[in-house]
């Protein structure tokens, strides 16, 4: 019998999202309201504790709507990894900033504290690490960095629901933190964001930005959007939150199956200190040359029917829509990871039998030197 594909990524939805969202299209009331408010007192019970959490359309729209309620406009400069989803540059350059590319730690992918510090000049305003694949950055180091020169921190937790460095949660480290909901990440609304924030008037003024500028009806005290999120979005994602941390064990579990198990390839390490969520597991193809991973990817795929996926091929800063602000810019290790990397899969649905496989493809495809 043929063996059906594993896929890269599952989101899972069942009755109970089903039933949930029912339930407000019954209600009639479709739009930002009580099941939204709900979802954000709910969300930072659970995973950002301290802080409150403002529901927003999308993760890029969280971190958007962070970056204006910080005041980063023209101007400033934002330091970011060029190694993420285009997002991340994506959300500084449409306020008029300028994203400044800055090299990551090839154990972890996340922000390299050194490359940050030589990134810095009179015009930085903030740094914004990415928590990649659900791997918390160098936390200490770059809050050192940001108290020495003054800067804000705002956390990309897209793919990092629930990671904490030393007991503190992702999310809760910075000015603000912004989460995504989309149906890939560890949890999903559909389409949806958090912004996470402790400061009362940074809240308000993320709160505002939402909603056309105003919290009381045709009261418009800023210039603002509708990026608001829906009843509809924050039942499922309500469903959702109260699964996520038996999601998050077995991500973990499946993590900790390939890593005792994997041979002939770099499997992701864990700093000390930090809970790793699995958004991504990750695995290096050492010295690749890129063709050599994708043949690896290939090989996963078309021989034992195991899906995987690249992220990311292109650093931001060679995109053609960022590189304009990166003339010239050599990032070494980034451009190592994107020849190197080969996520697998580590999702939930994962049954024993999926696991084995995966490691027999991973283990063959590196034996026979793809
Ligand atoms: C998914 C993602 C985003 C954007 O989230 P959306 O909900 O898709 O807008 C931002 N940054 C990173 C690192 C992501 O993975």
């Amino acid at each position: 019998m043929a063996k059906s594909m594993i896929p890269a990524a599952k989101p899972i939805v069942g009755d109970e999202e089903r039933a949930a969202v029912d339930a407000v299209l019954a209600s009639g009331m479709l739009a930002q309201g009580a099941e939204v408010a709900s979802f954000e007192e709910e969300f930072s019970a659970e995973l950002t504790p301290g802080a409150t959490s403002i529901a927003v359309n999308s993760g890029t729209s969280a971190l958007h709507l962070g970056l204006l309620a910080a005041g980063i406009g023209p101007g400033d400069e934002v330091i970011v990894p060029s190694f993420t989803f285009a997002a991340t540059g994506n959300s500084v350059a449409i306020t008029g900033a300028t994203p400044v590319f800055a090299d990551i730690e090839l154990d972890t992918f996340c922000l390299d504290p050194d490359s940050v510090r030589a990134s810095v000049t009179e015009r930085t305003k903030a740094i914004m690490p990415v928590h990649l694949y659900g791997h918390p950055a160098n936390m200490d180091e770059l809050s050192k960095i940001a108290d020495e020169h003054g800067l804000m921190i705002f956390e990309d937790a897209a793919q990092a629901h629930g990671a904490s460095l030393h007991g503190k949660k992702v999310g809760t480290f910075g000015t603000f933190g912004a989460f995504s909901l989309y149906p890939t990440k560890n949890m999903t609304a559909g389409e949806g964001g958090m912004v996470t924030a402790s400061d009362p008037e940074f809240v308000r003024q993320v709160q505002l930005l939402r909603n056309q500028g105003m919290l009381t009806q045709y009261q418009n005290e800023v210039v603002g959007l509708n990026n608001r999120m829906t009843n509809i979005h924050a039942a499922i994602g309500r469903v959702q939150l109260r699964k996520l941390a038996g999601w998050t064990a077995s991500r973990q579990q499946n993590a900790a199956f390939l890593d005792a198990n994997l041979e002939g390839v770099i499997t992701p390490p864990v700093v000390d200190g930090a809970v790793h969520v699995y958004h991504q597991y990750t695995i290096r193809i050492d010295g690749s040359d890129g063709a050599e991973r994708d043949r690896f990817a290939t090989a996963l795929r078309e021989e034992y029917m195991v899906g995987c996926g690249v992220y990311y091929p292109i650093p931001n800063h060679r995109l053609p829509s960022l590189a304009p602000y990166a003339p010239g810019l050599e990032l070494p290790v980034t451009e190592t990871a994107a020849k190197e990397v080969l996520s697998l899969p580590v999702h939930p649905s994962l049954s024993q039998d999926d696991l084995e496989r995966i490691v027999e493809a991973v283990n063959q495809t590196a034996k026979a030197g793809a």
